[in-house]
């Protein structure tokens, strides 16, 4: 008989996030490797104020954010976006108590549904004393913040990564900060988005002209990053519909297809939620309907032999 040691879930790293000056004023906060919960934010100051483009996963983490934004800005935020509900991007909220909090009005709702669940998942990360801060100031289409000079564009692009995501774009700087809608060197995710308005939001945010692309995972690029995430997403259409003619379900196409030329991304199992997407997609259901993501979890933990590592 064999006994295989559980899989470690969490590699707990003391916070490294950085704030890299992208433009005149408007920085990324970058957290290699940008693995599962090791986020991306932004922050844009001007004019003696200061906005702050998502939050961290940890206590830990978002207090170290905090003391880099002071350091930096001088001041705590004014505003701070939320790109979309997840607790990596949300779950720091709380230590800036000065900011209104923003988001799209369905990450609001989102938000406030999932609570901490994301803590759950992963019981082993050294979480901290978190509290839930969902957005208090919500949009419906598209709305416009003015950070001192700097003007912040924020663009709902229909379901994709979520069904409540924010792009943050800035027309001067030509600057994108696009949440998980992109990631670099990671692999996209839209169990609880939309493959095919991941698709249609990645066609409109390539027709903004970005020159900086900010993405929700990984290092800062160009719009060549917008080539990866769209090549894998029809790569998730390609093979939901080879898998359906063939009758296999997501996990034997996910086994079968391996992560083929993307095996060099981060996080390759998330081939197993994304192909649920894509088959419920294939088969009519309407972008950003909900799926069972706690079964997803489960199938792509099977799939991938334990819990992904949980790099907060
Ligand atoms: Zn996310």
């Amino acid at each position: 008989m064999t006994s295989t040691p559980p899989a470690p879930s969490s590699a707990r790293r003391a916070p490294d996030g950085r704030l890299a000056e992208v433009a005149d004023g408007v920085f990324a906060y970058l957290q290699p490797d940008g693995g599962w919960c090791l986020n991306n934010a932004g922050l844009l100051v001007d004019g003696g104020e200061c906005a702050l483009v998502d939050t961290v996963a940890t206590e830990e983490r978002a207090r170290h954010l905090r003391t880099q934004v002071l350091h930096t800005a001088g001041r705590p935020p004014r505003f701070l976006v939320n790109t979309h509900f997840h607790g990596d991007h949300t779950f720091g909220n709380f230590v800036f108590p000065e900011a209104v909090v923003v988001g799209h009005e369905r990450a609001r709702a989102e938000a406030a549904a999932a609570g901490l669940h994301l803590t759950g998942l992963w019981p082993d990360v050294c979480w901290g004393d978190l509290e839930v801060v969902v957005p208090d100031l919500t949009y419906h289409a598209r709305m416009t913040l003015h950070v001192g000079s700097v003007e912040a564009r924020l663009v709902h692009p229909g379901p994709a990564h979520t069904t409540g995501d924010t792009v943050v774009w800035l027309p001067r700087q030509r600057v994108l900060f696009t949440g998980d809608l992109v990631m670099a060197g990671a692999t996209p995710f839209c169990p609880m988005g939309s493959v095919s308005g991941s698709l249609r939001a990645l066609a409109e945010l390539r027709a903004l002209g970005a020159v900086t692309v900010v993405p929700g995972h990984g290092p800062v690029g160009g719009p060549e990053l917008f080539d990866v995430n769209e090549a894998y997403l029809r790569r998730l259409q390609r093979l939901a519909a080879e898998g359906i003619a063939a009758g296999l379900s997501p996990l034997e196409t996910a086994r079968e297809a391996g992560p083929g030329p993307y095996a060099d991304l981060l996080d390759a199992e998330r081939l197993v939620p994304n192909l649920h997407r894509a088959y419920a997609e294939a088969r009519g259901a309407v972008p950003g309907v909900p799926l069972d993501i706690p079964a997803l979890f489960g199938e792509m933990a099977e799939h991938h032999g334990g819990l992904p590592l949980c790099r907060a």
